[in-house]
Formats: structure tokens, C-alpha cells, sequence
């Protein structure tokens, strides 16, 4: 090996370190997947046991809608054996283009939410400006995939398969991983289905877009004020928000970590809802789903 290849394995063996990896690392022959998010990563080191590592790329509090992958994270990807991702959010298009572009036949790019229903429109209008897409290329989907049991079963699904593709002879093994991961997210849907039941075409106030396919999933309707992260919404627009949201009687506002959790308290001022703070990009993305059911579920019923 030249010392050049040397100096760069050094580097993503560095960087992997630091990131978070599930599994035994014993350096020899394991396969190693990225993901870019942590519920994905949640269910993948499930199905992945310990015959892969599997390695986050976004760390926990950053912002997938705003993050720039490092060189060192383009190194770590392009030396594992496969990249999953689950929207195009920039950060992910961002990689999964570059690795697109220097393909070499072995890693492979797996799209998870594929099979998922998307849903377009919901997102507002898309503010997201990045060096890989200018204005809206990647069209308006919207990007919260993750946000959902019925996609995350979608998700584990797609995991699976390429768990299987990169390490084919333990295909059973996955499949048995896969089928525990799977009868959790029923029940996690059977619960919050059943909660929320009785509150079907019930409005909830959140300040990011981020709720849309859980509203989808239990027939509820998401008010979002705050909009989109690199937009500041107008006073106009705040008002028309914040009178929808009292026209249609929300009494919940979700909160994600990373947004203006001050701003949103003076806006709530006008709304009087109780503010959820939740972190839906969490590993423990299904207590965090649950989180919102049940307060929504629990608030203005008398
Ligand atoms: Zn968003």
C-alpha cells in the first residue's frame, strides 16, 4: 500500500472512533454501513446484531436540514460498504451525490425511503439553499420521513435488504433481527393508534414542519408557525398561524431541539398550548413519538 493510502486510512479509522458505532469492532473483515441519521441507526444496529458495524454520520443535536458533512465523513462513507439514507435533506444528497459521482462498484447507495408514501407540500416552501441544490431541484417532499412508525417499518425493511446484500451469508440472521424490530414498531403504532384514536381531525401546533406524516398516520392536523429554518416567517404570516391555530383549538405545541424554543414560547403566548419539547432525530425515536400521542392526546379532554 502507498503511503498515501496509508495516511488516509489512518484518518477515517481517527474519525470513526469519534462517531458513534453500534457492535464489536474488531477491524478484520466486518462490514461497516453508514447511516445518516439516528432513528435509522436505532433500528439498523437491531437487525445489524454484531455482523456489521454500523456507523451515524449526523451527531446528536445537529440539523440535517443545515449540516455539512465533513471531508473526513466523505472518506469514512466511501470506505464502507454501503450508505443509507432516508431523504434528501441536503447533507445526505450531498453524499449520496458525491458517491454517485465516484462510484467504484462496491459501496453500495440505498434510498430508504423507498416504498415509503411521501408526502409533497407539506414542508412549506422549500428553503433549503445548498451547494448541491440550488433552489428546489429535489422537489417538495417532504423530508421528515423518519417521523412515522408506518415509515420507519417501510425503513427496517429497506435496512434489512441491504444488510443482506452486504453480507449475504447471514441473510437469516438479519431477517430474524429484522422480524423483533418490526413487531416493536406494530406495537409502538397499535399504542399511539389506539391513543389517539379518539382524537382523530384534532389540531396540534408545531414550530418546525416536521410532524406530517404522523399527523397523516392518525388522521390529525399539523399547524406549523415556525416554518423553515433559514426563513424567518413574516408578522403576517406568524398572525395568520397563530389565528388558524385558535381557530381550530390546538392545545398542544411541539417543539423540536435546535429550534428557537424562546421564539416559540412568545408566539405561545398567543396560543396558550402547552409546549413538547421533543428530539424526533433521536435513537430513541419511538419515545419521542409517543411523547407527542399522549399530549395530545391528553390535553383539552375534559
Ligand atoms: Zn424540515
Amino acid at each position: 500500500m502507498k503511503k498515501s493510502n496509508l495516511i488516509i486510512c489512518a484518518l477515517a479509522v481517527a474519525v470513526l472512533s469519534v462517531l458513534s458505532s453500534c457492535g464489536r469492532r474488531d477491524g478484520a473483515g466486518k462490514p461497516q454501513v453508514v447511516v445518516s441519521i439516528m432513528p435509522v441507526y436505532d433500528v439498523a444496529c437491531v437487525i445489524a446484531g454484531d455482523s456489521v458495524d454500523v456507523v451515524c454520520l449526523l451527531p446528536r443535536g445537529g440539523n440535517p436540514e443545515t449540516y455539512e458533512p465533513t471531508m473526513s465523513q466523505y472518506v469514512d462513507v466511501e470506505h464502507s460498504d454501503a450508505f443509507m439514507y432516508v431523504s434528501n435533506t441536503g447533507f445526505e444528497a450531498a453524499i449520496a451525490d458525491r458517491l454517485k459521482e465516484n462510484a467504484t462498484g462496491g459501496l453500495a447507495i440505498a434510498d430508504l425511503s423507498s416504498g415509503v408514501d411521501l408526502l409533497y407540500g407539506t414542508h412549506g416552501d422549500c428553503g433549503h439553499e445548498h451547494h448541491h441544490h440550488s433552489g428546489c431541484s429535489h422537489g417538495d417532499v417532504d423530508p421528515h420521513v423518519w417521523s412515522s412508525a408506518k415509515n420507519m417499518r417501510v425503513i427496517a425493511r429497506n435496512v434489512c435488504d441491504v444488510l443482506k446484500k452486504v453480507d449475504a451469508p447471514h441473510a437469516d440472521y438479519y431477517d430474524t433481527n429484522l422480524a423483533v424490530v418490526l413487531s416493536e414498531i406494530d406495537s409502538l403504532d397499535a399504542e399511539m393508534s389506539r391513543v389517539l384514536a379518539p382524537h382523530r381531525g384534532k389540531a396540534f401546533v408545531v414550530w418546525h414542519p416536521s410532524l406530517s406524516y404522523f399527523a397523516r398516520d392518525y388522521g390529525l392536523e399539523q399547524i406549523s408557525v415556525g416554518g423553515q429554518e433559514n426563513k424567518e416567517a413574516s408578522v403576517t404570516q406568524l398572525r395568520q398561524k397563530i389565528d388558524k391555530a385558535n381557530g381550530r383549538g390546538a392545545t398542544v405545541m411541539v417543539v423540536q431541539l435546535n429550534y428557537d424554543d424562546r421564539q416559540a414560547q412568545v408566539v405561545n403566548q398567543q396560543i396558550g398550548a402547552r409546549v413538547v419539547n421533543v428530539d424526533l432525530l433521536n435513537a430513541d425515536w419511538a419515545q419521542q413519538l409517543k411523547t407527542v400521542a399522549y399530549a395530545i392526546a391528553s390535553e383539552g379532554n375534559d
